[in-house]
Order: C-alpha cells, then structure tokens, then sequence
C-alpha cells in the first residue's frame, strides 16, 4: 500500500490549486481525478475549429499578486479583454451586468434583511430591485429574491465582478488548468487521471486512507491529510464509517444545458458576456468565445454559446426540450426579440451539454442541507475543504487548504520540507 503527505479528491480549478501548492512546498502529494483530463467545469473544448469554454469563464482576478502568478503559470500568454460583462436593457445591449446598474435619479433604501431582496432594496431602492434586478436574478436561481440568501448577491455584486474587463488564457480557461497540471507535475506532485476516490477513510475521527479504483483494480492510499477539491456533499458520500444522516440529506440543485450554434459571421455581436433577463427567452447568458480571444473561432464565423439555467427535471419549460426543441428556441430568440440575427435559419447547431447539477438552489429553506455536510468534513481532523464557487476563488481554497494540510503534516512529524505554500 502506498503512502503520502496528502491526497487530493478531484483536479478542477480547487484541486489543481492545492495540488501546485502542495508539491512546490515539497509534499508528496498524490491528485486523483475521476475523468480523463483534468479541469472539472473549467475545461475547453475543441469543435469544428472553435474552442468553447463550459459556460464562459471569466477569472476575477483580485489582485496584482494573482495577475502575475497568472502570468507565470500561463508564460504570458494571456490577453485582456476590454469589455466588461453587458446586459440587455428594453432591447438594446448596455455596458454592465443587471447587478451594475443604478436606479437614476436614486432611490431611498430599503430596509435591509438576510434575504437578497432585502439586501438589494437597501443598497439600490426596493423599487429598482423588483423591476430591473429580480427578473434577471429569478431567471438565474429560479427562487423568488425573498428566499434566497444575502450572502449570494453579495458575492455575485462584489466578488464575482470585473468592472473594466480581465485577464484570459488565449486558449481558454481550460489552457490554465492545463499549466496546472503540468506545473504539479514539474514539482514533483503525482496526478492520476481516470481514477475515482471510492472511500475516504477515517479512524476514530481523523483521516487514514483514501481508496481508489482507476480502471487497473482498487487500490488505497494512506494518508492522514486529505484535500477536498470536489463538492462536499459528494465526499461525506464515501466516508466510511459514513456521517449522521442530516450530513447525507438531498439537496435540490440547479441544472444549465448549455447550447452552442454556429453563424457564418465574422462576430454576431462586439460582447463577449451578456446577460438576458428576458423570461421568453430560453437563455440567461450568451458568451461569443471569439470575443474573448481570437484563438478561440477560426476567421469568418463564430460560435455563440448560451447558458440556459433550469431544473433538471421532464416538466422544465427549458431541460424538458429534446436538444432539436432548445436549438431552435435558442436560434429563435436570437432573431426575435434579440434581433442579433436577421433570419433563425443563419444558425446552426455545434453542440448542446447538459450539466444537471451545476450548483445547489440557493434557497434559505435548504440552507442547512446545503451546509452539513462541510460542516460535518471540518469536523474530522486531516479533512481540508477547498470550496469555491468562482475558478481563482476556488484555486485560492485549494491552496489555503493545501496550507492547513502542510501544517497539519508537519506537527504529525510526515513532512520535514519547510518551504513555504506559495
Ligand atoms: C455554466 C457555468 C459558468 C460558470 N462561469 C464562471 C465564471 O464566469 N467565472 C468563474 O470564476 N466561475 C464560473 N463558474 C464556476 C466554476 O466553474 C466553478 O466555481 C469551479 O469549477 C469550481 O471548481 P472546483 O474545483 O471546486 O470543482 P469542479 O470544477 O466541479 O471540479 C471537481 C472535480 O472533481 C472530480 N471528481 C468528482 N468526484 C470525484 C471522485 N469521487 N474521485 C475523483 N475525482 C472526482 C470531477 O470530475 C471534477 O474534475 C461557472 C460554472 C458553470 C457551470
């Protein structure tokens, strides 16, 4: 049986984040991804001559610090792109997310509560909040603002945001998960593709092993530090002895089918993000990759990709569409009321990807569910969660993760390097 300073469950952007970290600070760390390549949702794929992100991907880049790391990673390829995120407003597309709009002239505040409602009204006016920001943001999550949590605008308002623009891999966000891997590599680390963590094993507490099963026959790992770089819920679902039932209980989550079409243009429109509040149609954002770098669509045409948020479920107005159905009422609404396109037929299909659980329904009424189980892994001494719900927050979780596992390897007397985590 093989042993290591820590293993870390799973390589999208929170993985890779404390795998890089771990092994430059000298661990021997093991990475173990279930599918064949490593990026979780943050992976680019190559169709027809276009690259298309899962969904487009802007990394919020905070500060400097990031930027450069960014930089190195990535050997300065990196372009900035100048647009910040549109919307559509009465028709026309207008500079700014819904969320960076401002009631003109202002609004006296509302009152403010814990839920998204209240914090809007009393941030931007209770009137500006129901007319121009609800629609779009009920579009999105599919729960009345006056369920869901403050926190979640909050996040979106401040932390999700790139005001003037931001930094992207020339070849996709999958191009920075790439270098990550590579650079995991180049520092030692070990990362195993095509493999399932199967069972996180812990004794009395404390985390002792995690069992694998890559295709070749099951195999354990021990180890007393373990990385959580996948949903929490998805690793209290293989820890053995298994958690009390209330860190287990199901949680309703939204789903996206993403839908791709071709037009034989040079650009359908200068934008690479807009956001449509519009309830008629079948998408909330539409990103044009070439937009975002044109190493992403060979000349003369382009690939619009739009993200259509829905339920998961047969009698969904949206998910409930064979993939036909949804391309042709992503194409209609291109036409009308958009009015980017002069004729639905101009658009043909590349692709549809349906991803049923891209995150939980931020609803307050299954708050407590959606937390438990992170609640119940912080518990167990050697578990380190690396949650993140942006890529460069979930690679920063990742390595504050991967910092607690040094440290905690370290004071066991596994590890004697003292580099530093970054
Ligand atoms: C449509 C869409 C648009 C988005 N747009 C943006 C955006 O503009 N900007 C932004 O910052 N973020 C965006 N995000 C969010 C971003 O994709 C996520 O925050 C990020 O991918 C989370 O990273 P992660 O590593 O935590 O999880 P994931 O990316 O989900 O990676 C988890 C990994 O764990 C692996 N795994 C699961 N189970 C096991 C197992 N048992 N054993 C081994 N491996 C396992 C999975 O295969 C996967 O590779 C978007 C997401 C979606 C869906």
């Amino acid at each position: 049986m093989r042993g290591a300073d820590a293993v870390v469950l799973g390589a999208g952007p929170a993985g890779l984040g404390a795998g890089l970290a771990l092994a430059r600070a000298g661990a021997d760390v093991v990475v173990v991804e279930a599918e064949e390549r490593v990026g979780g949702l943050c992976v680019t794929r190559r169709r027809d001559g276009f690259g298309c992100d899962l969904g487009g991907h802007i990394p919020f880049v905070r500060d400097e610090a990031r930027r450069a790391w960014l930089e190195s990673l990535l050997d300065g390829d990196l372009r900035w792109v100048d647009r910040p995120v549109s919307s559509v407003r009465d028709g026309r597309i207008v500079r700014g997310r819904y969320l960076d709009q401002r009631p003109s002239p202002p609004e006296p505040p509302g009152e403010a509560d814990d839920t998204a409602r209240g914090f809007l009204a009393a941030r931007f006016g209770p009137d500006f909040t129901d007319t121009h920001l609800r629609p779009y943001l009920e579009k999105i999550d599919g729960v009345p603002l006056e369920r869901v949590p403050a926190e979640r605008v909050r996040r979106l308002l401040e932390d999700q945001a790139a005001p003037d623009g931001f930094w992207f891999p020339r070849s996709g966000i999958g191009q920075l998960m790439d270098a990550m891997a590579a650079a995991i590599a180049e520092a030692g680390g070990e990362l195993r593709l095509g493999t399932r963590a199967t069972a996180l094993q812990l004794r009395g507490g404390r985390a002792a092993a995690v069992d694998l099963d890559g295709g070749g026959g099951a195999e354990a790992i021990t180890t007393r530090q373990v990385v959580v770089g996948l949903p929490a819920a998805l690793a209290t679902s293989i820890a053995v002895p298994p958690p009390p039932p209330d860190a287990l209980a199901a949680v309703r989550m939204r789903a996206v089918a993403l839908v791709y079409l071709v037009v034989e243009r040079q650009r359908l429109t200068p934008e690479p993000w807009i956001q449509v509040d519009d309830a008629a149609v079948p998408f909330s954002r539409a990103f044009e990759p070439v937009n975002w770098s044109g190493d992403l669509a060979p000349g003369g045409r382009t690939v619009i990709g739009m993200e259509c948020y829905c339920n998961a479920s047969g009698d969904d107005p949206v998910w409930g569409l064979d993939d036909d159905a949804l391309v042709a009422a992503c194409a209609r609404a291109l036409a009308d009321p958009l009015g980017w396109l002069d004729d639905p037929a101009l658009a043909r299909p590349l692709e549809v990807v349906r991803l049923p659980r891209a995150y939980p329904v931020p609803d307050l009424a299954q708050m407590p569910a959606v937390i438990a189980p992170s609640r119940w892994l912080q518990e167990q001494e050697g578990v380190h969660l690396a949650p993140g719900a942006a890529v460069i927050e979930a690679i920063a979780a990742g390595e504050r993760a991967a910092a607690e596992a040094l440290s905690g390897a370290r004071a066991a007397g596994d590890i004697s390097s003292d580099a530093d985590i970054l």
